[in-house]
């Protein structure tokens, strides 16, 4: 009995039961890691200290970035169901809301979740048997989440408060951007700093591109209402392979150039040709 078309607004740190709260609501599965209510624009995912036993390590790293586990309890995992729902919730236009278990059904809201990139590490299953496992890299927003219109450009346009971000001047953005990342630093603050930098990660890739895909070198192929040139980001190379969060490793493209990547043939050809792109592109900045 959904209530409305809207999408909910979870509060960072508040407990929540996951069956009446979140599945009473809103459906989905009300068993495992990742739920994936139909005809709805959320996703689920449920993060549990007690999943370590079972080979699904979560955590988040010193630079802030979260490593999720994917789903799949016996032999390699695949990237179907659960795992490519995560990989293509910005395409899909969804929005995951990362939970952790507390045990006997209550759950407590982290924050949004923005899906990265992924690696697949060595991990046992459930029978202790070693396996390919997915392990998802994630920004996390640890912030109440906002109502919006506009989900498909969710972590870049999230209303009045991204006009701030996006009147910075370059040079700021840029420093941002490649801001240190320390162990230093509190959990909490890690969060922050992961979610800071890649924001300004991309808006700083945005406007480098300046309306021009840097893949195919044609213009945005619509303006978003904030009249700018509609392009989407493109992280080119992994975090385990230094970082997709820095400038260099990150594009700006027209949905076409970006939907090659990921479901063209010569997808993982393109992406290297995207690479060496960026290479040029960020040795020698336009602004
Ligand atoms: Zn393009």
């Amino acid at each position: 009995m959904p209530d409305s078309e809207s999408s909910p607004s979870f509060k960072p740190g508040r407990v929540y039961n996951r069956r009446e709260d979140l599945h009473g609501h809103y459906g989905g599965q009300r068993q495992g890691g990742i739920s994936t209510p139909a005809d709805r624009d959320l996703i689920f995912l449920f993060t549990s200290a007690a999943g370590q036993e079972y080979g699904y390590k979560d955590e988040f790293r010193p630079d802030g970035i979260f490593w999720y586990t994917g789903e799949g309890q016996e032999g390699d995992m695949e990237m179907t169901r659960g795992n490519q729902s995560i990989r293509d919730h910005q395409e899909d236009g969804k929005r995951l809301h990362l939970f952790e278990a507390l045990g006997e059904g209550q759950v407590r809201y982290i924050g949004r979740a923005t899906y990265l990139d992924h690696h697949w590490e060595d991990r046992p299953d459930a029978y202790g048997e070693m396996r390919s496992a997915v392990v998802f890299e994630l920004a996390v927003e640890p912030t109440e989440d906002q109502d919006r219109d506009d989900v498909e450009e969710q972590v870049e346009e999230s209303g009045g408060s991204n006009q701030r971000w996006w009147t910075r001047p370059q040079g700021e953005l840029r420093a941002l951007a490649l801001q240190e990342s320390t162990s230093s630093v509190s959990e909490e603050e890690a969060r922050q700093r992961s979610y800071q930098r890649s924001k300004a990660v991309q808006i700083y890739v945005k406007k480098r591109a300046d309306g021009i895909c840097e893949g195919c070198g044609k213009e945005a192929p619509f303006v978003t209402p904030q009249e700018r040139p509609y392009l989407e980001t493109h992280h080119v190379r992994r975090v385990s392979d230094g970082g997709p969060d820095h400038p260099r490793w990150v594009i700006a493209l027209c949905p076409n150039c970006h939907r090659r990547v990921h479901h063209g043939q010569d997808g993982e050809t393109y992406n290297e040709q995207l690479g060496k792109k960026l290479g040029k592109i960020e040795l020698s900045p336009s602004s």
